[in-house]
Protein backbone atom coordinates (compact mmCIF):
# COMPACT_ATOMS: atom_id res chain seq x y z
CA UNK A 1 0.00 0.00 0.00
CA UNK A 2 1.15 3.31 -0.89
CA UNK A 3 1.60 6.16 1.61
CA UNK A 4 1.37 9.51 0.35
CA UNK A 5 3.21 11.85 2.20
CA UNK A 6 3.22 15.59 1.88
CA UNK A 7 4.13 16.00 -2.04
CA UNK A 8 3.07 13.25 -4.61
CA UNK A 9 6.59 12.71 -5.46
CA UNK A 10 7.57 11.43 -1.98
CA UNK A 11 6.16 8.08 -1.58
CA UNK A 12 6.48 5.25 1.38
CA UNK A 13 5.73 2.78 -1.02
CA UNK A 14 6.44 -1.20 -1.59
CA UNK A 15 9.59 -0.26 -3.24
CA UNK A 16 10.62 1.55 -0.34
CA UNK A 17 9.58 -0.67 2.03
CA UNK A 18 11.23 -3.54 0.06
CA UNK A 19 14.71 -1.78 0.33
CA UNK A 20 13.91 -1.39 4.41
CA UNK A 21 12.89 -5.27 4.33
CA UNK A 22 16.10 -6.17 2.51
CA UNK A 23 18.28 -3.93 4.89
CA UNK A 24 16.70 -5.32 7.79
CA UNK A 25 17.45 -9.29 6.52
CA UNK A 26 21.20 -8.74 5.86
CA UNK A 27 21.53 -6.75 9.29
CA UNK A 28 21.62 -9.87 10.68
CA UNK A 29 24.46 -8.37 13.70
CA UNK A 30 22.63 -5.50 14.05
CA UNK A 31 26.18 -3.70 13.16
CA UNK A 32 27.33 -1.04 15.82
CA UNK A 33 26.68 1.29 12.46
CA UNK A 34 22.91 1.64 12.89
CA UNK A 35 22.93 2.27 16.61
CA UNK A 36 26.19 4.74 16.82
CA UNK A 37 26.62 7.83 15.04
CA UNK A 38 29.92 7.93 13.80
CA UNK A 39 33.19 9.84 15.29
CA UNK A 40 34.58 12.35 13.01
CA UNK A 41 38.06 12.21 12.84
CA UNK A 42 38.19 16.32 13.40
CA UNK A 43 37.13 16.10 16.56
CA UNK A 44 39.09 12.55 17.46
CA UNK A 45 41.66 14.37 19.60
CA UNK A 46 39.21 16.11 22.05
CA UNK A 47 38.25 14.75 25.25
CA UNK A 48 36.02 11.12 25.31
CA UNK A 49 33.36 12.75 27.22
CA UNK A 50 32.63 15.81 24.71
CA UNK A 51 33.06 13.36 21.89
CA UNK A 52 30.17 10.77 23.51
CA UNK A 53 28.18 14.36 24.27
CA UNK A 54 28.70 14.85 19.80
CA UNK A 55 27.35 11.22 19.52
CA UNK A 56 24.45 11.05 21.41
CA UNK A 57 23.27 14.49 19.83
CA UNK A 58 23.54 16.88 22.60
CA UNK A 59 22.93 19.79 20.82
CA UNK A 60 24.72 23.51 22.25
CA UNK A 61 24.02 26.28 20.44
CA UNK A 62 27.59 27.74 20.61
CA UNK A 63 28.32 24.44 18.19
CA UNK A 64 27.09 25.81 15.03
CA UNK A 65 29.46 27.34 13.39
CA UNK A 66 28.25 30.92 10.89
CA UNK A 67 27.10 30.44 8.09
CA UNK A 68 29.63 33.13 6.68
CA UNK A 69 32.19 30.32 8.49
CA UNK A 70 31.62 27.32 6.78
CA UNK A 71 30.85 29.11 3.30
CA UNK A 72 34.65 30.46 3.79
CA UNK A 73 35.70 26.92 4.10
CA UNK A 74 33.78 25.80 1.08
CA UNK A 75 35.45 28.27 -0.99
CA UNK A 76 39.03 27.45 -0.06
CA UNK A 77 38.62 24.04 -0.53
CA UNK A 78 37.14 25.29 -4.22
CA UNK A 79 39.61 27.66 -4.82
CA UNK A 80 42.44 24.90 -4.34
CA UNK A 81 40.79 21.27 -6.21
CA UNK A 82 41.05 24.61 -9.18
CA UNK A 83 44.18 25.65 -8.27
CA UNK A 84 44.96 21.99 -8.60
CA UNK A 85 43.04 20.77 -11.45
CA UNK A 86 45.03 23.49 -13.28
CA UNK A 87 48.29 22.88 -12.37
CA UNK A 88 51.05 21.17 -14.61
CA UNK A 89 52.29 17.99 -12.49
CA UNK A 90 49.64 17.59 -10.04
CA UNK A 91 46.75 15.21 -10.86
CA UNK A 92 43.49 15.46 -9.27
CA UNK A 93 42.88 11.50 -8.82
CA UNK A 94 40.06 11.85 -6.65
CA UNK A 95 37.76 15.34 -4.84
CA UNK A 96 35.31 14.77 -1.84
CA UNK A 97 36.31 11.12 -0.59
CA UNK A 98 34.01 9.68 1.83
CA UNK A 99 36.19 7.10 4.41
CA UNK A 100 35.16 5.40 7.07
CA UNK A 101 35.49 1.98 9.41
CA UNK A 102 33.06 0.40 10.33
CA UNK A 103 34.35 -1.30 13.20
CA UNK A 104 35.83 1.60 14.93
CA UNK A 105 32.63 3.60 13.75
CA UNK A 106 35.31 6.60 11.83
CA UNK A 107 33.95 8.48 9.32
CA UNK A 108 34.59 11.60 7.48
CA UNK A 109 35.50 13.28 3.86
CA UNK A 110 39.25 13.66 2.21
CA UNK A 111 39.24 16.98 -0.07
CA UNK A 112 41.04 15.32 -2.50
CA UNK A 113 44.09 12.43 -3.82
CA UNK A 114 46.24 13.99 -5.57
CA UNK A 115 48.95 12.54 -7.52
CA UNK A 116 52.54 14.25 -8.19
CA UNK A 117 55.03 12.18 -9.82
CA UNK A 118 53.55 9.13 -9.61
CA UNK A 119 52.77 9.52 -5.94
CA UNK A 120 49.27 9.79 -4.24
CA UNK A 121 48.97 12.12 -1.67
CA UNK A 122 45.63 12.20 0.44
CA UNK A 123 45.31 16.08 0.53
CA UNK A 124 43.44 17.85 3.55
CA UNK A 125 42.64 21.49 3.79
CA UNK A 126 42.70 23.72 6.56
CA UNK A 127 41.04 27.16 6.51
CA UNK A 128 42.73 28.84 9.26
CA UNK A 129 43.29 32.94 10.95
CA UNK A 130 46.09 35.03 10.93
CA UNK A 131 46.49 34.06 14.56
CA UNK A 132 46.17 30.59 13.70
CA UNK A 133 48.62 31.59 10.79
CA UNK A 134 51.37 33.08 12.81
CA UNK A 135 51.20 30.04 16.01
CA UNK A 136 51.66 27.10 12.61
CA UNK A 137 54.78 29.44 11.87
CA UNK A 138 56.19 29.30 15.31
CA UNK A 139 55.20 25.60 16.31
CA UNK A 140 54.35 23.83 13.22
CA UNK A 141 50.91 22.18 12.70
CA UNK A 142 48.17 21.71 15.01
CA UNK A 143 48.33 18.02 15.93
CA UNK A 144 44.82 17.53 15.78
CA UNK A 145 44.79 18.84 12.17
CA UNK A 146 48.01 15.93 11.82
CA UNK A 147 46.03 13.41 13.74
CA UNK A 148 43.15 13.90 11.34
CA UNK A 149 44.96 13.70 8.18
CA UNK A 150 46.85 10.19 9.74
CA UNK A 151 43.33 8.89 10.50
CA UNK A 152 42.87 9.69 6.43
CA UNK A 153 45.77 7.85 5.45
CA UNK A 154 45.00 4.81 7.57
CA UNK A 155 41.58 4.71 5.90
CA UNK A 156 42.22 5.00 2.33
CA UNK A 157 45.76 3.03 2.76
CA UNK A 158 47.63 5.91 1.37
CA UNK A 159 51.15 6.35 3.19
CA UNK A 160 51.48 10.12 2.12
CA UNK A 161 49.32 13.22 3.35
CA UNK A 162 49.67 17.13 2.38
CA UNK A 163 48.24 19.14 5.08
CA UNK A 164 47.63 22.75 3.32
CA UNK A 165 46.91 25.68 6.03
CA UNK A 166 44.71 28.45 3.95
CA UNK A 167 44.55 32.09 5.52
CA UNK A 168 43.60 34.03 2.63
CA UNK A 169 46.63 34.92 0.45
CA UNK A 170 49.35 32.64 2.61
CA UNK A 171 49.64 29.10 2.73
CA UNK A 172 51.72 26.48 4.35
CA UNK A 173 52.09 22.90 3.41
CA UNK A 174 53.00 20.25 5.52
CA UNK A 175 54.09 16.36 3.86
CA UNK A 176 52.40 14.14 6.78
CA UNK A 177 53.41 10.31 6.70
CA UNK A 178 51.51 7.43 8.12
CA UNK A 179 53.08 6.29 11.39
CA UNK A 180 51.03 3.45 13.12
CA UNK A 181 51.36 4.09 16.82
CA UNK A 182 49.22 7.13 16.11
CA UNK A 183 46.78 4.83 14.43
CA UNK A 184 47.12 2.09 17.34
CA UNK A 185 46.29 4.63 20.12
CA UNK A 186 43.17 5.97 18.14
CA UNK A 187 41.78 3.00 17.06
CA UNK A 188 42.03 1.90 20.76
CA UNK A 189 40.01 5.67 21.90
CA UNK A 190 37.51 4.43 19.67
CA UNK A 191 36.31 0.84 20.77
CA UNK A 192 36.45 2.49 24.31
CA UNK A 193 34.15 5.39 22.97
CA UNK A 194 31.89 2.58 21.15
CA UNK A 195 32.00 0.52 24.62
CA UNK A 196 30.53 3.90 26.52
CA UNK A 197 27.96 4.41 23.74
CA UNK A 198 26.75 0.80 23.87
CA UNK A 199 26.29 0.84 27.46
CA UNK A 200 24.54 4.26 27.58
CA UNK A 201 27.40 5.44 30.01
CA UNK A 202 29.32 9.06 29.68
CA UNK A 203 33.28 9.07 30.33
CA UNK A 204 34.21 10.68 33.42
CA UNK A 205 35.61 14.12 32.87
CA UNK A 206 39.61 13.98 32.65
CA UNK A 207 40.00 17.39 34.21
CA UNK A 208 39.78 18.57 37.68
CA UNK A 209 37.90 21.78 36.93
CA UNK A 210 36.14 23.72 34.33
CA UNK A 211 39.10 25.94 33.60
CA UNK A 212 41.19 24.08 31.89
CA UNK A 213 41.93 24.97 28.54
CA UNK A 214 39.51 21.97 26.63
CA UNK A 215 36.89 22.58 28.85
CA UNK A 216 36.81 26.79 28.34
CA UNK A 217 36.65 25.76 24.43
CA UNK A 218 33.88 23.35 25.25
CA UNK A 219 31.14 23.63 23.54
CA UNK A 220 29.04 21.50 26.55
CA UNK A 221 30.91 23.21 29.46
CA UNK A 222 28.09 24.11 30.67
CA UNK A 223 25.84 20.77 30.46
CA UNK A 224 28.97 19.04 31.71
CA UNK A 225 29.68 20.76 34.72
CA UNK A 226 26.18 20.55 35.91
CA UNK A 227 26.10 16.84 35.63
CA UNK A 228 27.05 14.41 38.53
S1 LIG B 1 33.57 20.52 29.61
FE1 LIG B 1 35.59 19.61 29.76
S2 LIG B 1 35.31 17.59 30.70
FE2 LIG B 1 33.30 18.32 29.99
S3 LIG B 1 33.08 17.44 27.96
FE3 LIG B 1 33.91 19.46 27.69
S4 LIG B 1 36.13 19.16 27.63
FE4 LIG B 1 35.24 17.30 28.49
Amino acid sequence: MTENLKYRFIQRDEASKSLESLIDSNNLEKSILYSVTSFDPSRITECPRRIIYVVNGVVSPSHYKSYLEIMDRVFSKQKWMEIFSKSKGIKVVEKNVVSADCHYNISGNIDAILNMGGKLYVLKTQRIDAEQFSQIESKGAFKKHVIELMIYLWLTEVNDGMLLYDNVNQYRVFHIKYYSPVIQSITSKCLKLIDYKMKGEIPDRPYKNEKSLECVQCEFRKTCWREK
